[in-house]
């Protein structure tokens, strides 16, 4: 049985990858130190035998006693709220918990994925973006501690491969959605759908124009699985190309929730992308992938689950 170590696993994706490599026949070790990630999402694993959760801060020395194959590193601070909150934790997590994953890695011959960023291409002045854009990054800028993490992290990443022949690979996430985020971890689909349920005008940061376009989870974890199990160690854009203006999201979700919409505009934060889209050419021709879910049937999904949270009925 092949085992994966999973950092973030209490995190909104890091569950979810901790179920898929479950139930594909891996042996989890699942680490976190719970900073942003929450306990609840992985309850329903603690009695599964082939799962162990380690409470654990990647930045720190890893020890893990027996053999690895693969080492997933999700453990970040993920949304804007979240890394300026904690930003000197975001950087050294992209930093140091790099180096202690791919040093945990190297030593167990094991294969790593750095879970990377559309980040990497800060308010990006090529759209939509490829891979081979370099990106157009504030470094001193609040979000510079999350943007620049990655890219250092990406970089590390790339220097572990050359230097000592650790088989790598580096997926840049777009903005991805679904069941487990927090309500209240600040980005913007869990904002208007606590909003939305709680009968609340929907806050649009700035002028509502800017956009993103929104993966669904499990679309998400099916590409992460090919990214795995194939050999190309370039970096991989992974996200649904669908853009669509904030304005536009929140019409869509008032609808969905079946409320009158209503907005309160709110000042935009400071370096926020003023679009986001991924080009997926890569991820198609090399994975034979492309996003399934639309975004009326991620978001069902999404409000059902929050839904079963929430103390107010709509
Ligand atoms: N946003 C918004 N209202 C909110 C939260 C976010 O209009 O309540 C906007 C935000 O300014 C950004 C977009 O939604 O332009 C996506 O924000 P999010 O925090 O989800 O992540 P980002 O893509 O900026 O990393």
């Amino acid at each position: 049985m092949p085992t994966v170590v999973i950092t973030g696993a209490a995190g909104f994706l890091g569950s979810h990858l901790c179920d898929r490599f479950l139930n594909d026949g891996y042996r989890v070790i699942g680490m976190d130190n719970l900073i942003t990630g929450s306990p609840d999402n992985i309850e329903h694993l603690l009695g599964t035998p082939e799962f162990r959760f380690v409470n654990q801060d990647v930045t720190e020395f890893i020890y893990v006693s027996e053999p690895v194959d693969v080492v997933l590193h999700f453990a970040s601070p993920a949304s804007p709220p979240d890394y300026l909150k904690h930003p000197i934790k975001t950087l050294k997590v992209g930093a140091l918990g790099t180096h202690k994953t791919l040093g945990l890695a190297k030593a167990k011959g094991a294969k790593f994925l750095l879970a990377s960023t559309s980040e990497v291409y800060g308010d990006p002045q090529v759209h939509p973006q490829r891979e081979d854009y370099w990106g157009h990054v504030n470094p001193t800028g609040p979000r510079g501690v999350y943007d620049e993490a990655k890219r250092y992290a990406e970089a590390l990443t790339m220097a572990y491969n050359r230097a000592h022949g650790v088989d790598t690979r580096i997926i840049r996430i777009f903005n991805t959605y679904g069941p487990r985020m927090r309500l209240n971890d600040g980005r913007v689909v869990p904002n208007f759908i606590y909003q939305l349920l709680t009968g609340n005008p929907i806050s649009i940061y700035g002028d509502g124009e800017q956009t993103r376009s929104f993966c669904y989870v499990a679309d998400l974890v099916e590409a992460i699985v090919r990214v795995v199990n194939q050999d190309e160690i370039d970096p991989f854009n992974l996200g649904n190309p669908v853009e669509i203006s904030m304005l536009e999201l929140a019409q869509t979700m008032a609808k969905m929730a079946g409320t009158e919409c209503q907005f309160v505009y709110k000042d935009l934060p400071v370096d926020d992308p003023k679009r986001r889209q991924p080009d997926i050419s890569r991820a198609k021709e090399v994975l034979g992938w492309v996003p399934g879910v639309s975004l009326e049937e991620g978001m069902r999904e999404t409000f059902a689950y929050f839904k079963d949270r929430m103390p107010v009925t709509p």
